[in-house]
């Protein structure tokens, strides 16, 4: 059996072969009793009380390899952080706080989106501050449905606008912030999505230790990846085809 990590699919109603690869995907997932969603799961979700045939579909599946004893859970990422227990449910999922940490056998690793460590882009940690803010997400649940749509498409414009303008470095993480995270978990090894970099990474800590960072890439219409961990071996990341 192995865990499983995935993140940044970023799915939507428009990019339909996604979805049904993501369902082909998880169908034939035999060996998974554990699977993490870390993040930008959803493209945007403006509340649990939406639903669509899409999101339909994904429930269902997710729900169906719960029941094949695979435990699932979902993390917020800077997208998808209206996600609540509601949809959670109807997953038959965990709704998981980041920075939280997973042992397998003699290894432990820190699991999160990944925003939290681009602290280069100013602007983009205020806006994270706010969207993070409990008050400030009840009063954007509080809208009705269509507000909560419109909303949504506003600040997406807005992101899409400002990302062009933003250099690449400022989008990735900062090493300083990285081996931060690391040494208040103490562990040495780090799994993410979010920068859309997929890579895994080695280097030493200050006092000669090995650290590794593997992060996730987003997916595409034709391609997927996902992390497989197993115990006593080092996770891989895989790129892999998506089939309808
Ligand atoms: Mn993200």
């Amino acid at each position: 059996m192995a865990t499983y990590f995935i993140s940044d699919l970023h799915l939507q109603a428009d990019r339909p072969a996604m979805t049904s690869g993501l369902l082909h995907w998880l169908d034939q997932l035999q060996d998974a009793d554990q699977l993490y969603i870390l993040g930008d799961f959803f493209e945007v979700w403006v509340g649990d009380d939406y639903s669509d045939s899409m999101v339909q579909s994904i429930e269902a599946a997710l729900k169906a390899l719960s029941q094949r004893d695979c435990d699932i859970f979902i993390m917020h990422g800077n997208r998808d952080f209206l996600i609540g227990d509601a949809l959670c449910q109807r997953c038959g999922a965990h709704l998981l706080d980041e920075y939280s940490t997973l042992t397998l056998g003699k290894t432990t690793a820190l699991l999160l989106h990944g925003d939290s460590l681009c602290t280069a882009d100013q602007g983009y940690m205020n806006m994270r501050q706010l969207f993070r803010n409990p008050a400030w997400q009840a009063s954007i649940l509080a809208k009705s449905l269509d507000e909560r749509i419109a909303f949504s498409r506003s600040i997406r414009s807005e992101s899409q606008q400002s990302m062009g303008e933003k250099s690449m470095e400022i989008m990735d993480v900062t090493p300083a912030e990285v081996d931060k995270a690391m040494d208040e978990a103490g562990v040495s090894l780090m799994i993410h999505g979010h920068t859309h970099r997929p890579a895994t990474h080695q280097w030493h800590d200050d006092n000669g230790e090995q650290r590794q960072r593997i992060v996730l890439g987003d997916w595409s219409e034709q391609q997927g990846w996902y992390i497989r961990w197993q115990e006593g071996s080092l996770p891989q990341l895989i790129q892999f085809d998506l089939e309808a």
